[in-house]
Parts: C-alpha cells; structure tokens; sequence
C-alpha cells in the first residue's frame, strides 16, 4: 500500500520525505521542509554532504542519479529534480505501478544543478508550489541581467546592494551569477559552508567571503530574507534591497515590506511547467502537493484525475487524498 501519511510510505519498503524523524527515509533534498534528523538517510551525494551541515551526523545511503536500486519491495531510482544542488525525483516501480515524486523540481535552467527532465509514470506525486497561472515566469537570462543590473546600479549610485535569499539553494545560485560577473560577495557563515559543498560537486562559485563589519567592496551582501541582523549592518552606509524568489510574481501574497526590488527568480517549475510535465508524463493519478488549488481544477478540467494533497499530517486532506484513490488499497 501507498499511503500519504507523514511522508510518502511504500508499505514497510520506503518513505519519502517523511515529516517526522524516522528510522530510515528517503530524502529528496536538503531543504529543511524536507529534512529531518534521520538515523539513515538516503539520498544524493550531493543531498547527504548538505545534510551533514543542516543536522549533523547521520547514517548516509549515497544513491547516484540514474542507478537502480532495491529497498524492500521497492525499485528505485533518483534523477536530477533541477531545483538545488543535490535535488531528485525519485523514480519507483512497487506492485506493478510506476510510481514518481517530483520534489521539489524546476524544468529550465539553474547554473547550481543539473536540470530536470520528465519521466512517465502511473501514479504522480508533484510539487505544485507555483500552481497558479501568475506563476509565468521570465527566462532564466534575463533575470540574471536584472539581478546584476541591480548590484551594478546599487553600487554605482553608492548604495551596498543588499540581497535576501534563502541560505541554502537560493544563497549560492545568486552567489555563482554575482561571482561569475566579476562581482564579490557577502555571505553568512552557513551559506558560505553550503557554497563549499557546491563546489566540492563541480559547481563553481567564485568571489565569496563571510560577512563581517568591514565595507563590503565592490560586490553584494546576500542574506536570508527580513534577517534580523540586518539593521545593524553598516549603519553608517545607504542600502538597497531586492528579494529573490518566484513569490515576487505574487507580492500581496507575501507581504514583504521595506523591499526596493524584487527579482522573480523561482527554484520551482512554472505554471505551465507544471502542465506541461503532466500531459507529458501521462499519470492515471496526480497527487498535487503544496501550492494552490487552482491547477486541481484546471487539471480535472482537462481530463486528469488529480487531487490536493500534502504529505504532512493534516486532517482532511489525508482521508480525502485516500478516499479518491483505489490504487493505494490493495
Ligand atoms: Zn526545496
């Protein structure tokens, strides 16, 4: 039996992404929504060495993209998922089904980790974050100029160009275009472990340094967003602030304030991604996890059985997601 249930459970087999500490489970990536203080934890190279410096230690079972292996009744296999360093789909067959949990995924271009393609499947398990048709957004170049127009005209103008991302994924992505474009900068401590990781997996990321009180020449100060520390940074100098994240297509949703720029650069597939890996993928049941409930409807409206759901405990959610399927009971 598959059962959402705190995870995605195979039987006795496996669980995916479990929200509770367990004995063993699988991890699609580092993020700690996704992450929890595991005995063993299996998962990419790349996802268990990011691991280390979120929890500590822990039992790792390195799986490589594209290598099949046997746990319990399960067969299964991680693929890039395109979205951090380290990220996978997890590719199972268990009972003559083949089964897919996306992830966290992005199908286009991300210069911190190997892209993300579709794989078909009976049964689809996927992040939806953006299921909303505003989520459109703009090709991966272009935010990349945008991100450096503002560093450049921030630091032109003499403003230290301040930039709230996520310490890890989000952090080092902006890293590795600031970096690559001759620009230094500013991180904190834990960002800058995560960047070794990156590059310790080919990935370079160039320029960094640890923030302290020194000015910060010729380069941007990237930290996680509303920081606290972040009025006391060189109170004696004039900043400018930009948010990054595929949220800043929505902003009443995230109500930021005190914000100069926002930059939609989203580590999540598009709205039409999303629609496009499911007409592609061609499930016979789609199990949309996070996000909104637009793309349900739009998905029954174009003829797939699919349904909200979330892998956390949430009463409700769980009966209804067990109740539509005939699948899982068997
Ligand atoms: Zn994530």
């Amino acid at each position: 039996m598959i059962e959402l249930n705190g995870g995605i459970k195979f039987g006795d087999s496996i669980v995916l992404d479990p929200t509770r500490i367990q004995p063993a489970a699988m991890v699609s990536h580092a993020h700690s929504d996704h992450l929890k203080r595991h005995k063993i934890i299996y998962g990419t190279p790349a996802t268990l060495d990011l691991s280390g410096i979120s929890i500590g230690s822990f039992e790792g079972i390195p799986q490589k993209y594209g290598t099949t292996s046997r746990i319990g009744e399960c067969s299964v296999r991680l693929e890039p998922a395109g979205h951090i360093l380290g990220s996978s789909q997890t590719i199972i067959d268990y009972q003559g089904y083949r089964v897919v949990y996306t992830g966290d995924f992005k199908l286009t271009q991300n210069d911190t980790c190997m892209p993300a393609e579709i794989h078909n499947c009976d049964i689809l398990f996927i992040d939806t974050t953006f299921g909303k048709k505003i989520f459109d957004f703009p090709d991966y170049n272009y935010i990349k100029q945008r991100l450096l127009e503002f560093v450049e005209a921030s630091l032109y103008k003499e403003f230290i160009p301040v930039i709230f991302a996520y310490n890890l994924g989000k952090a080092q992505e902006v890293m590795k275009i600031i970096g690559d474009a001759g620009f230094n900068t500013y991180v904190t401590e834990l960002a800058g472990k995560y960047a070794e990781i990156h590059k310790k997996h080919g990935i370079d990321i160039k320029n960094f340094s640890t923030l302290n009180s020194q000015y910060p020449e010729n380069g941007a100060v990237i930290m996680p967003p509303l920081s606290r520390n972040f009025d006391e940074l060189y109170p004696a100098y004039r900043k400018r602030t930009c948010f990054v994240s595929g949220w800043a297509l929505y902003r009443s949703y995230i109500r930021f304030r005190g914000v100069d720029e926002y930059i939609p650069l989203s580590d999540h597939a598009s709205y039409n991604d999303l629609i496009r890996y499911i007409e592609t993928a061609g499930p016979d049941k789609i199990y949309c996890l996070f996000g909104f409930k637009d793309i349900v409807d739009d998905l029954k409206y174009r003829g797939f059985n699919a349904v909200k759901a979330t892998i956390a405990n949430r009463k409700g959610v769980d009966r209804y997601v067990l109740e539509e399927t005939n699948l899982f009971n068997q």
